[in-house]
């Protein structure tokens, strides 16, 4: 129940001019069905977004992002190091969250309205928007430089945590510090059904495969409902609002061309029951092909040219080094009064709560070393490039990249700092019912390779262990470190 003569509400003429400039939502009665509406529409907030224009989110969104746990997404840079090679890419994953949340309202609602007998239910639809803004609240600063390139580096006894599982436990953390479990039941959610539901969403389903042989292990929501799983983080092809922002936004800032139309994905996205695995899958239209070719085309540029750029890598390899310098000199305060490190505070919310990118403007003096790194990143007096190369054979995940070098040997002993721009081609077969041959033979069989990149001072290294003479490969750079 709502009071709406109370102070924290807005003024009854303030609810009217809502409501008149929404335009919709409130048909003349305060009860039964249209209250729902009626209070969504008088109590959103509007955001302007320069992707995706006006956005207006449900008030217990408001009252997610409200939270210190939200906030701290204004201070984690979307792009890491990418921002020291592009200008403009300063954006930070506060704004990319909420257009997920944007975005995953609407692909839901769209499906909602178009396929009554999917009986998708405020409540579904509520979950995915929450999802939706939550998926990315464990990410460390600088993003994915923090898991992928530092935790794994510090050598943790945990083997540390990847920022989806940190998202999933951020969220319960955000829920439970914040009190808001009487303002998800108030807003119609059931718990612990629904908690658990926005959980698996954030997560995904982790392997799809294991979906068909076993039954459905979902709680939260039943088999009929499995395309639900597949709007915020989509296991099975990797097409998901998640990725609809993030190509937009990242586009946009680095100033580069998006030729993918995520609202045509939504506009023709229907769910169907596939034969091959006897679930609901969202499918788009046979001719929508070329538009989700697109898609893959687009992070496949990203990739080359942002994402995997020679130069913001290694300044993200350099920042993940002062990080490693300063790990056991900067103390954050966690729960219970206990202190954490840069790599522990993952494990504690209250400590990883405080922890963003603002984390290398600490002034502490026992962070000199670490921050002479960063001073080298400042003054462009960074590790140079020396070449890469692409391995014949496609290097899985499973394995460690180091036991697939043409020698062995001089891979790990170079100790190189390896990037892989992994990616999996869209099982284009099950969402479109069309193979590529189809579509056109100038469209690529693969969107995807990996890259073997050697850092310039890990070849110094190694040169010098082995007795090789190194010849200076850009001389008006090297001088400096040579001589050292
Ligand atoms: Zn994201």
């Amino acid at each position: 129940p709502v009071d709406l003569f109370s102070p924290t509400y807005p003024a009854p003429d303030q609810v009217m001019s809502t409501l008149r400039r929404t335009g919709a939502g409130f048909t003349g009665t305060l009860l039964g069905h249209h209250w729902t509406e009626f209070m969504f529409y008088v109590f959103c907030q509007v955001f302007n977004d320069p992707i995706h224009g006006t956005v207006e989110l449900h008030p217990l969104l408001i009252k997610i992002i409200d939270t210190p746990q939200f906030q701290r997404l204004r201070n984690i840079k979307q792009l890491g190091g990418a921002y020291f090679v592009y200008p403009g890419a300063s954006h930070n994953r506060f704004e990319h969250s909420i257009g997920v949340g944007h975005l995953a309202g609407q692909l839901v609602e769209a499906l909602r309205t178009r396929q009554p007998e999917l009986d998708i239910n405020d409540r579904d639809v509520l979950c995915v928007k929450i999802a939706g803004l939550c998926h990315d609240l464990g990410h460390g600063p600088f993003s994915h430089l923090y898991d992928q390139m530092f935790i794994n580096r510090a050598k943790r006894p945990d083997g540390g945590k990847k920022h989806e599982e940190a998202s999933v436990e951020m969220f319960d953390h955000l829920v439970e510090s914040n009190n808001l479990e009487l303002e998800l039941e108030d807003h119609g959610l059931i718990l612990p059904d629904d908690m658990d539901f926005i959980k698996k969403l954030i997560g995904g389903l982790k392997d799809p495969k294991a979906v068909q042989v076993s039954p459905w292990p979902y709680c939260g929501r039943p088999k009929e409902k499995s395309f639900l799983f597949e709007i915020v983080a989509n296991k099975t092809n990797g097409i998901d609002v998640n990725k609809f922002d993030y190509f937009a936004r990242d586009c946009y800032h680095l100033g580069m061309q998006n030729n993918f139309d995520h609202l045509r994905f939504i506009q023709f996205a229907r769910v169907i029951k596939v034969k091959k695995d006897e679930l609901n899958h969202i499918c788009c239209r046979d001719k929508e092909v070329g538009n989700l070719y697109d898609m893959f085309y687009t992070r496949n540029c990203l990739h080359r040219r942002a994402y995997q750029h020679k130069v913001n890598k290694i300044i993200e390899y350099m920042i993940a080094e002062a990080f490693l310098k300063a790990d056991n000199h900067i103390k954050i305060e966690g729960s219970g009064g206990k202190e954490f490190t840069l790599s522990t505070a993952i494990g504690d919310k209250e400590a990883y709560t405080k922890l963003t990118g603002l984390v290398i403007n600490s002034p502490s003096v026992e962070l000199a070393e670490a921050k002479k790194i960063l001073e080298r990143i400042i003054s462009r007096d960074h590790y140079r490039f020396l070449g890469e190369t692409k391995p014949r054979q496609v290097l899985t995940r499973e394995k460690p990249v180091t036991q697939h070098s043409t020698s062995p040997e001089t891979r790990s002993e170079l100790n190189q700092p390896l990037c892989k721009a992994a990616s999996v081609m869209s099982l284009f077969s099950t969402l479109c019912c069309c193979h590529s041959c189809q579509v056109s033979k100038l469209l690529p069989a693969c969107f995807s390779e990996q890259l073997i990149r050697a850092a310039r001072r890990h070849l110094i290294k190694w040169c010098e262990d082995k007795g090789f003479l190194l010849y200076p490969l850009a001389p008006s750079h090297k001088t400096k470190e040579l001589a050292s």
